[in-house]
């Protein structure tokens, strides 16, 4: 073969997408279980799904280089979700180069960065960008080559956003193929990934000739909220729904009351919204232990994990 194992490792898009699960724990960390916070990676690009207290702990257990996070998407600012993000900002100032953050969060967020960046005495070397997203339908928020972020108000006890994370389909280029039509490593490879065709001795070659298509991803985020429309929006056609289920069943009504989801609403999201596979997260301390959960979720929705703190899933 004309490229070794090594070229092909270096092209990023062969990589699937990696996420770890910090912590499954709602508003207490307990002795197993620490409080929201979830790492994905995309091409380098770390990026985080709330950042409760303890997170840069269990990004360092779990191996996770902490300044490569440049884009933290917040649900909402209930101390469980976003007490750990002024040591992380400190982190990140102390180790990036050229530390940049982009933090997503609902309406609001920019008063609540402006007094959590003073709640203690540091000099913040981050430069910080605050998005505030205040939408009733799916909005995309942030779109590159690569992938799109999209997210949507949904009802808890305080202005609440969930996500979602796609991975555009993308082509992969077939190694024997590109070399029968001359493309070697280089900057003629470089721009027939980068746009989709590229020009050999006069002759116009374009990526689906060489090329395999892989399809793109999509890991929903439903953080803290009553079951609701935006929901099913959000979710719609999923690979992953990572989803709150603080409750299981015998105690829906009180997850109704202080607006959170039970196994019940977590399995009908993924029913009707036809998500391909659920992941359950955020449980109230009350469970010692995931096993009534885990067999509610998955009599309910087949194909169902339940998450524990470190868990990795890859996509
Ligand atoms: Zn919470
Ligand atoms: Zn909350």
């Amino acid at each position: 073969l004309p490229f070794s194992e090594t070229f092909l490792k270096a092209i990023p898009s062969l990589k699937p997408m990696k996420l770890t699960v910090l912590g499954t724990s709602s508003m207490v960390p307990t002795k197993d279980r620490n409080v929201t916070g979830i790492y994905f990676e995309h091409k380098g690009e770390g990026m985080l799904l709330d950042c409760g207290e303890g997170t840069q702990r269990q990004m360092s257990i779990a191996g996770i280089n902490r300044i490569k996070v440049k884009k933290v998407l917040i649900t909402h600012w209930h101390g469980d979700h976003v007490s750990g993000l002024v040591g992380l900002i400190q982190t990140i100032g102390h180790g990036a180069e050229e530390p940049e953050l982009t933090i997503y969060g609902p309406k609001g967020s920019k008063e609540v960065m402006y007094h959590l960046l003073r709640s203690c005495i540091f000099y913040n070397k981050v430069k910080i960008n605050i998005e505030e997203i205040d939408t009733k339908t799916v909005k995309t928020v942030f779109e590159n080559n690569d992938y799109q972020i999209q997210a949507i108000n949904v009802q808890h006890s305080v202005p609440c956003v969930a996500y979602n994370f796609i991975i555009k389909d993308q082509y992969n280029i077939n190694v024997a193929k590109a070399e029968k039509h001359g493309i070697k490593p280089g900057p003629k490879m470089g721009e027939l990934q980068r746009k989709g065709k590229t020009t050999i001795n006069g002759k116009t070659i374009k990526v689906e000739d060489v090329a395999t298509l892989k399809k793109g991803k999509k890991v929903a985020f439903i953080f803290d909220t009553r079951i609701c429309k935006p929901c099913f929006d959000i979710a719609e056609d999923a690979d992953l729904l990572i989803s709150e289920s603080s409750f299981e069943q015998q105690h829906a009504e009180r997850a109704a009351k202080v607006k959170h989801l039970s196994t019940k609403d977590a399995a009908d999201i993924a029913t009707q919204a036809n998500v391909k596979q659920l992941l359950i997260t955020h449980f109230s301390q009350r469970y010692k232990d995931t096993q009534t959960l885990k067999k509610e979720i998955t009599d309910l929705f087949p194909n169902s994990l339940v998450a524990f703190d470190l868990m990795n899933v890859k996509l």
